[in-house]
């Protein structure tokens, strides 16, 4: 049919449409580590990838950009209310993150969530050639691979959750639990970014769908790894996601960005320390704990207001959702709080920006924080973290990881905080301060080890590797 071989499939296209206030609209490329990772996959394979624009109602056709054919779901208001800001990240986003807020149930956006789920699969499933591979990204998309599968048992099918897979305990208060777990069941790969992901998905296939082989329904069996669908097994892996490692690394040497990190230092007043945090304005990602500890720190006095600045960058997130406006309110009291007792006119302890920071400018930050604080509650992975490691080939900073971000397994020469702890934060802050340079030296040096050999290209390979069918499927 000169149908596409490789398609990813993910809630968003690699390309936003923007509306401009006179009304006109032009498509934005979007930056990713996604797309940079599998552009040569999609480029060298007649490649095509189905997504929302990222705006309601667009009706537009297929096009095609830099050699990859791109193909529009359209959206109404309404499922943008239910399916994505309701179910996926109403729902699932705070039930996958450790209930950090309280999910809601609620039977209309699991409703949209379906339908939605059924138009990503159909668009896939008409332009798939015969026998490709199809990718399907992340919690916006968990009934794809087996409304996929129904059409188009041809297909190889791989899943990959950018997010954390939960504790069993948590996603069995799902009422669509076992939907979920079937809906992920079509795909012939599903990975996660743990081990410990995998596990749980593998109890859980077990738990819902194993004991019931009534009603006609395929029952199903589990060993290590694998997940047997009647003749159909299933693989379930870790697959730990990363960066464009060296693309970074060549960044943060460049003649313009070091200036512009100078000139960073700067603007802030050439402190002794700059403290520097960057998230996305989240609730998981634990922006308030590092807040509190350095207002505790200033407090105590064992942080001089006249010798360190924070700068913290907050991307603008999914400012329609209540609970991000509510935190939002909160972070922006905490600063002011902090500013409002130990600034001085013309210095502020904390330089807060809600703002999106292009990719230069964040490796300039990156390059010139001495203490990078990465605090979240639950993360995936978290690339910000590696990403200030791929930017200091210079060997400097310091940075104070989470051991609940995906990549603290990676990043063990980190100082590695629980964000609960606060006591525990701000000793590692200190610490992290107060640093002797041959020390923080070794610890740089084994982080950007992991990272520069452990990119997004190698993620990409590993999994699409791991899709291909073993010896013993092609007899
Ligand atoms: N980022 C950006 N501009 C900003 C803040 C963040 O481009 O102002 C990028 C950052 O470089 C990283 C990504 O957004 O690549 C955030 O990924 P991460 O896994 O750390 O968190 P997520 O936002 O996906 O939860």
């Amino acid at each position: 049919s000169g149908g596409a071989d490789f398609i990813v499939v993910a809630n968003r296209l690699p390309v936003d449409l923007e509306r401009l206030p006179d009304g006109t609209e032009r498509w934005k490329h979007s930056p990713g580590g996604l797309v940079s990772a599998l552009a040569p996959f999609l480029q060298r394979n007649s490649g095509a990838w189905v997504g929302w624009p990222g705006v309601p109602d667009v009706e537009a056709d297929k096009f095609s950009d830099d050699g990859i054919s791109l193909h529009p779901v359209r959206l109404s208001a309404e499922e943008v209310r239910d399916y994505y800001e309701g179910f996926s990240n109403g729902t699932l986003w705070p039930l996958y993150h450790d209930v950090v807020a309280t999910p809601v149930f609620d039977r209309a956006w699991w409703d949209s969530y379906v339908k939605v789920n059924r138009r990503f699969a159909d668009e896939t499933a008409k332009i798939a050639a015969d026998g490709a591979t199809v990718w399907v990204q992340d919690y916006q998309l968990q009934l794809v691979p087996s409304m996929l599968r129904e059409q188009r048992p041809d297909l190889r099918i791989g899943f990959f959750l950018h997010i954390p897979f939960p504790p069993t305990e948590l996603f069995m208060q799902l009422p669509w639990r076992a939907e979920i777990i079937r809906g992920l069941l079509g795909a012939d790969l599903v990975g996660f970014h743990r081990p410990g992901g995998a596990q749980n998905y593998l109890w859980l296939a077990r738990r819902l769908i194993g004991l019931e082989p009534s009603r006609g329904a395929v029952g199903v069996r589990t060993r290590p790894g694998v997940v047997q669908v009647g003749d159909r097994s299933v693989r379930v892996g870790a697959f730990p996601i990363s960066i464009d490692a060296s693309g970074l690394d060549a960044t943060a040497r460049s003649r313009e960005v070091i200036q512009r990190a100078r000139q960073i230092r700067a603007d802030l007043g050439n402190p002794r320390k700059i403290i520097l945090g960057v998230d996305r304005l989240d609730y998981t990602k634990g922006i308030d704990v590092r807040l509190y500890a350095l207002q505790e720190l200033l407090a105590e006095g064992r942080i001089d207001p006249s010798e360190v600045v924070m700068v913290q960058l907050a991307t603008p997130s999914r400012e329609r959702v209540e609970h991000y406006q509510r935190m939002r309110g909160e972070i922006e009291q905490v600063v002011s709080r902090i500013n409002g007792e130990f600034a001085r006119v013309g210095h502020p302890v904390v330089h807060y920006l809600h703002q999106s920071i292009d990719r230069k400018e964040l490796a300039a930050f990156f390059s010139a924080a001495d203490v990078m604080l990465v605090t979240p509650v639950r993360d995936g992975m978290n690339l910000v973290c590696k990403e200030y490691v791929a930017c200091r080939h210079d060997l400097g900073g310091a940075l104070v990881l989470s051991e609940f971000a995906g990549a603290a397994s990676e990043l063990t020469s980190a100082f590695l905080v629980n964000p609960h702890d606060l006591d525990g934060v701000k000793n590692a802050m200190e610490s992290a301060l107060e640093l002797d340079p041959a020390e923080g030296r070794r610890r740089m040096r084994a982080l950007r080890r992991q990272v520069l050999t452990h990119d997004v290209d190698r993620w990409a390979r590993s999994f699409l590797d791991a899709l291909q069918p073993t010896p013993e499927q092609i007899i």
